[in-house]
Order: structure tokens, then C-alpha cells, then sequence
């Protein structure tokens, strides 16, 4: 066994102009396969050890130390593109009562959650994800990551992520980041981020 490149489940144009075809193509076919393509090679050095990635990375001083880091690095970059492709649809949702009246619990409104997502992915420096996710006491909370390092490796659901490495919007974006986070509000799959929401309480 081995782990495998999912399919996205949309077309690579099915995100425009929000998403570029283009970009697509670059993140899922190239990026994302690199990532598995690496973490493979990391995982069959110590089969002994599994495949499971959210359990080897929900604590990662039990990974051996000759791969731990490309297990981090590359399980994590596997496991975060895998939800991210999920996180998004071409097709308009939003958030479910329950989670919409817990999004104005922590965060006073919607537009005061999406401020401080935006902020979040707006000052993660170099390369890394913005976060909701439900914390160790069941809150919700928005937090980032540098690399490709995932919540879960602190005891974190994500619910929702966005992926602020360069190569998530460069092609279409180009230096501004802010466009790209703004444009992502516009795709965000709620249905998966209420399922997510459901699962981690
Ligand atoms: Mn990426």
C-alpha cells in the first residue's frame, strides 16, 4: 500500500475565475503529488510505523527521527491538500445554523470571524495555512501554521484551511495575497466545513 494522489472532486476549471485552471493544474498535478510522491519514500523506510498520517502526525516525537521531519513536512502537505481540495465547490453553500451560531459565539459575527481568518492568512510570513479549527476544549478558533505543519500536530480539528504558500495563487494573483484570500470566501465548500464542524464536537 501506498499512499495516492486524490482526484479532485470538480473540474480543474470549476473554481474560475475565483481559482484559476491554470493553478489547479500546478497545485494539485505537481505540488501535490510531490508531496506524496515524498512521504512515500519517507514511509517505506519504516514500515513498521503505518501509513496512518493524522495519527503518526497527532504526535510527531513518535515518529523516528530519521524521517520524522519529511513525514511533517510531507505527510503534512499531503494530508492538508487533500482537505483543501475538499474545502472548496463550485457550487454556492454556507454555513449551517449550528455552526453559524458558533461562529458568533467565538467570534462575535460572521464578519468578525472572516476578519480575523483574513488576518490570519494575510500575516503568515513565507509560507504556511490559515485555520479554523476546534481547539483541545471544543472552541472554535483561527490560527496558522508555518510550512506545511497541521493543527492536528497541536491537539487541533481543522474544519476549514488556506493554503498561503505562493504557489496557491502566484499564477493568477501574482504578489497579492489578499486578492487570492478574498476570492477563496467566494468557493468555500460550508457543507465540508459543517460535516468537519460536526465530527470534531
Ligand atoms: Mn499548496
Amino acid at each position: 500500500m501506498a499512499i495516492i494522489l486524490p482526484e479532485l472532486p470538480y473540474a480543474y476549471d470549476a473554481l474560475e475565475p475565483y481559482i484559476d485552471e491554470e493553478t489547479m493544474h500546478l497545485h494539485h498535478d505537481k505540488h501535490h503529488q510531490t508531496y506524496v510522491n515524498n512521504v512515500n519514500a519517507a514511509l517505506e523506510k519504516h514500515p513498521e510505523i503505518g501509513e496512518d498520517l493524522e495519527s503518526l502526525l497527532a504526535n510527531v516525537e513518535a515518529i523516528p527521527a530519521d524521517i520524522r521531519q519529511a513525514v511533517i513536512n510531507n505527510g503534512g502537505g499531503h494530508l492538508n491538500h487533500a482537505l483543501f481540495w475538499e474545502l472548496m465547490t463550485p457550487e454556492e453553500t454556507a454555513p449551517s445554523a449550528e455552526l453559524a451560531a458558533a461562529i458568533d459565539a467565538a467570534f462575535g459575527s460572521f464578519e468578525d470571524f472572516k476578519a480575523a481568518f483574513t488576518a490570519a492568512a494575510t500575516t503568515r510570513f513565507g509560507s504556511g495555512w490559515a485555520w479554523l479549527v476546534v481547539n483541545k476544549e471544543g472552541q472554535l478558533e483561527v490560527t496558522s501554521t508555518a510550512n506545511q505543519d497541521t493543527p492536528i500536530s497541536e491537539g487541533k480539528t481543522p474544519i476549514l484551511g488556506l493554503d498561503v504558500w505562493e504557489h496557491a495563487y502566484y499564477v493568477k494573483y501574482r504578489n497579492v495575497r489578499p486578492d487570492y484570500i478574498k476570492a477563496f470566501f467566494s468557493v468555500i465548500n460550508w457543507n465540508k466545513v459543517d460535516a468537519l464542524f460536526a465530527a470534531a464536537k
